[in-house]
Formats: structure tokens, sequence, C-alpha cells
């Protein structure tokens, strides 16, 4: 982002400021996430142009758990904030802050607010309120409150506090206009009663402040220069700035940008506890989920992530990215970061009947094209291999290049091998394919100079491990997964092929010390990370995407739409 036209709107306001001195030069952010769920990849987004905004600028971000609800937050929630944010790479030094340590400050600032004749106790329950506030089209009634004494407000208030109302019998609201045409002005209210305990302030408040109050005084209490949210609050800007303007303190300066919306993918923490409470993923972390825990767990490199969201821009109108631009930067990443090994997910064996019984070859394979400094490793090949069943076909249809009888393909690194016959059980089916070796072709290349047009991968079957391999496809099948007829719910639009489990795969023995979270290219089939699941005895896989690239295409044909 060096040159102008690279910067996004949100650099040429900061630009302008600095220009013209509104925060000294200073670029203060900060990510506030609510601790009612996990992060995901719209988060990620945020996260990007939060902290990304700090480092460009040399400024700071501030992490602030945005816990002003009590009901639905949970200290679990903020350990797996924390750790998912220091995951993809960014760093908040010692500035970790919880909106609940400012309820203290809150609650002066509304007594201030009350002093100044700009907020008073309602007695109407949240059913008159809305009678009371009007429509778009409709000037709102003032509420028979709203005139009451400075002095009897400021008692009520103490009393609201000490806990001597029950929940929902009284309300404090900012005095503002209820004619006003943005329905956010007309007198909201900035407090409820609420007994509830809080995960961390306990029983100490019933009252607790709304979004509304407590987002720009938080922004203010921590100097935030820039408070960047989503679109949705744009409408909220003017009360933002009528309560830091009214108040007299710090006043940060709004800026909205369009959230991420992702093709068969639902960003909705609402929508996604749905899919944890139910039952239908595993958890949070579920490799199908769009969470940062999920994708880290199906093997996404943080880097690619980052690459992902700092590459879909930064705008000012909604628009859904395709996900398979998401998955463009995972297999950029993965190509040049994961090393190459063999594993076959559907085997049959081949015999090599020229073979000796008893010999192993060790093999040399490399172990990253793309990085010269990987080196190779010692793959054993013997008289018996796995192959994956689809590389072998009986009668070939046109096309189909690979082993079948008379044929001659090349086995990766090690020969070339000529299918001779298969046998069969009593029913029918392949149980083995008959192959001859040829001694001459060593490494997999013919001295002749004869060609195969098939590299099949193999996997010695007296050193293979097995393994279990779960695969993994969309989660929906809609590519607007929230769009549905009227009365059903968006789970109506489950993929239910979204997860498929082989429980019967061979793979080299180099993945013997393999750890939780290492990722691996199995030739020609994609990417696979070793999941936390695993056991000494049965390591499990997961695939984290295949070798195939569809966004090159879909770019192709839609050259302009993420710019
Ligand atoms: P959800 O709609 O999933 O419940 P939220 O906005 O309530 O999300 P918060 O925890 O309040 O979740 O979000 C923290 C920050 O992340 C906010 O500044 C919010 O605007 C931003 N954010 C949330 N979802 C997205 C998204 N899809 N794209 C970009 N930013 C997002
Ligand atoms: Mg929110």
């Amino acid at each position: 982002m060096k040159n102008e036209t690279n910067k996004n709107f949100i650099m040429l306001i900061i630009d302008e400021h600095n220009e013209n001195n509104r925060f000294n030069k200073q670029v203060h952010t900060r990510f506030p996430p609510e601790p009612n769920g996990y992060l995901h990849i719209g988060h990620a987004k945020s996260i990007n142009i939060n902290f990304g905004l700090a480092k460009e600028y040399g400024g700071l971000c501030n992490l602030r758990f945005d816990d002003t609800n009590p009901s639905k937050e949970d200290t679990e929630y903020v350990d797996s904030i924390m750790k998912d944010i220091k995951w993809l790479g960014f760093n908040w030094e010692d500035r970790i802050y919880y909106a609940s340590d400012y309820f203290e400050q809150f609650y002066k600032y509304a007594v201030k607010l009350m002093n100044k004749g700009l907020a008073y106790i309602d007695d109407l329950n949240a059913e008159e309120i809305r009678k009371y506030r009007g429509t778009l089209t409709e000037a709102g009634k003032d509420s028979p409150y709203r005139t009451r004494p400075i002095e009897e407000n400021l008692e009520l208030f103490e009393k609201m506090k000490n806990g001597e109302f029950p929940d929902g019998s009284k309300t404090l609201r900012a005095k503002i206009d209820m004619s006003s045409p943005n329905l956010n002005m007309r007198d909201p209210v900035i407090y409820r009663i609420l007994h509830a305990k809080h995960h961390r302030t306990g029983d100490t408040w019933c009252i607790y402040p709304m979004y509304d109050w407590a987002h720009p005084l938080s922004d203010s209490i921590e100097k935030i220069t820039h408070s960047i949210c989503t679109l949705e609050f744009k409408d909220h800007r003017p009360l933002y700035d009528w309560f830091l303007e009214k108040l007299e303190i710090h006043h940060s300066q709004q800026i909205e940008f369009a959230r991420l919306n992702l093709s068969y993918t639902i960003l909705s923490k609402r929508k996604l506890i749905m899919l944890v409470n139910k039952n239908i993923v595993s958890g949070w972390d579920d490799p199908r989920m769009p969470t940062i825990s999920g994708m880290r767990r199906r093997g996404y490199p943080p880097k690619a992530i980052r690459e992902f969201c700092s590459n879909i821009g930064v705008s000012t109108s909604n628009s859904l990215v395709d996900i398979e631009f998401l998955e463009y930067f995972v297999r950029e990443e993965l190509n040049k970061t994961s090393p190459r090994i063999m594993g076959v997910l559907n085997p049959i064996k081949v015999i090599i009947t020229n073979y000796p019984e008893d010999k192993v070859e060790y093999i040399d394979a490399v172990n990253n094209p793309e990085d010269t400094t990987s080196g190779t490793r010692k793959v054993p090949f013997s008289r018996e291999l796995y192959i994956e069943r689809e590389d072998f076909m009986e009668e070939p249809v046109k096309k189909f290049y690979r082993l079948s009888p008379g044929r001659e393909v090349r086995f990766r690194y090690a020969y070339f091998l000529t299918c001779t016959g298969v046998n069969k059980d009593e029913k029918g089916n392949i149980t083995e394919i008959l192959c001859t070796y040829d001694p001459e072709t060593k490494g997999g290349n013919a001295p002749d100079g004869r060609r195969s047009k098939a590299t099949l991968h193999w996997v010695s079957v007296k050193h293979a491990k097995k393994i279990t391999v779960r695969l993994y496809n969309k989660l929906f099948n809609q590519k607007d997964p929230s769009i549905t007829e009227e009365g059903e719910d968006f789970t109506i639009n489950l993929n239910p092929r979204s997860l498929e489990i082989l429980n019967e795969c061979y793979i080299e023995p180099s993945i013997e010390n393999a750890k939780t979270g290492d990722i691996y290219q199995l030739e020609r089939l994609g990417y696979f990370v070793l999941d936390k699941d695993s056991t000494p005895d049965n390591k499990i896989f997961n695939r984290t995407i295949t070798l195939r690239d569809t966004w090159k295409k879909i770019q192709k044909n839609n050259s302009q739409a993420h710019k």
C-alpha cells in the first residue's frame, strides 16, 4: 500500500485527518469482539483492517472485549478469541481491555448526562416504548416521564443501581428527539435493569449499558482515533457522535465498511452457535466451520487467511466473495510450504511378479519441488504395493491413460510397471493387480527415452501405515445459505455429504512422527493435516483442500469482481 492508488477509502480518511491534524497524526484503532462465540473469517477481515491500519501508520490497535451483555457471554469465548488473534499473527501487546471494566465510568457519564438534563428515567415498559417510538413515516410520542426533574432522575438511577427495582420496570433514556427521522435518535434506551451474573463483574451490577452507550464511551476512554465498524452501524453514527459531543469527551471517528459475506458460508454467530448446540458439527473447531479455529484444524495457514483478507479489499457496499478465492490463497501457501508424500485413499494391491519376495529398495523422493532447501527422503519399495483403485481399469475407456492390462506406466520415483493381469474373487471383483517391472527404469526414467502418459503414486504394503482420512465438502449446498423459503430455517441448506470418512487408507512411513497440525501434500490427492483426534495407533488426517484450483477459472470469467 505504498502509493495513493492502492489506498482504501479508510486510509484516505486517515490521510485527511493527518493533514488537518484532527488526531495529532495518531492512529489508534481497536478490535472489539463480543465474547459470545468464536471468531470467524468475517472477524479476520476486521482484525486485518484494524491491526493492519495501525501497523501501516505506525499506530496502535487495542483488543477490547465488548462484554456488556451478561447473559450470552463466557470466558471460554474470551480465551478462544485471544488464541485465534495470536494465531492469525496479530499482537495487541499489553493493550487488552474489557468494556466491563468501564462500568463505573459509564455510570458516571450517565449521571453527567442526567445533570445536563439530557437523560431521564422512564417507567414505560419495553412494549410501551416501542409503541411510543413511532415509525419511519410517523413521528414518535414523548414519554410521560420525559420531563422528570433532574433530582428525581438521579435518585431513581441510584436505586436502579442498588437493585431496588425488578427487571424491565425502568430504563434510562437519552433525551434527544422523538420526531427525528433517524429512529436511533428517538430517545434511545441507554441502561436497562437486569439482575444477571456477569462473567467478570459477577453480581456487582444489576443495571447494564446498551451497546450504543457502551461502545462510543469505550472508544473515547481508550482514546481511539478511528472506530471502524460494519455498515449496519451507519445509522447509529449520529447517536455515537451525540453522546461524545454532549459529554464533551474525546471524540473518535466512526467509519463503516462492508462486512465480509462468503459464498456457501454462514457468518452469523447466532446461527453458528445453533450448528454447535444441535451437534450438526462436532464443535466450534469442526473443520467445516468458517471459524478461525475450524480453519486452523482444517489446515488453513494463517498467512493464507491474512492474504485473503488483504486481497478482498475494503469497501462501502456489500458483496458476496467466492469461497474459491479463499481456497486459492490456501493452495498458494501450502504449495510453497508443505512436504510432498505418497498415500493411497482407496487402495488396491499391486503384485510385481518379477520382483524378489524379500527385497526392499529405499528410493529417493523429493520433499518439495517448490522449496530447494527441503531435500529428499527415502521411500521403501517392495514386491507388493497399494495404488488407488481409480488408477486401474480392466477395460480402459477413451482418454484413460493410467494402468490397464498390457499397459506400461510410471510409478513415481520408482520404476515403469506393466500390467500383466488381475486376480478376482468368486464374485468377479478385482482383488489384486499383477505387474512386472523393468529394472532398467530405476528412478522412474527409461534409458531408451520411452515415455509413460501417466505417473501413479503408490505405497509399499508391508511398510505402509494405515490411517483414517476425513474428506470435507462444503457445509452448505446453496451459494447464499441464509436464503430459505418461508417457514424454513437455514439448516435446510446443509449439505448432507459435507463429511466422508475413509477408514482404510495407507500412507508412507515417513509420517510416523507427525504432530497435530502438520500438513502434507499427498501427491495427486491434495493437502492433509494431522488431526487432534489421532492416537498413536490411528492417525487421522483431514483433507484441507484438493489440488485443483477453481479460482483461476472463476477469475477468468469474472475478472474484476473482487477489486
Ligand atoms: P455476528 O453477526 O457474527 O454475530 P458481530 O458483529 O455481532 O458478528 P462482534 O463480536 O461484535 O460480532 O464483532 C467484532 C467485530 O468484528 C465488529 O467490529 C464487527 O463489525 C466485525 N465483524 C463481525 N462480522 C464481520 C464480517 N462478516 N465481516 C467483517 N467484519 C465483521
Ligand atoms: Mg456485534
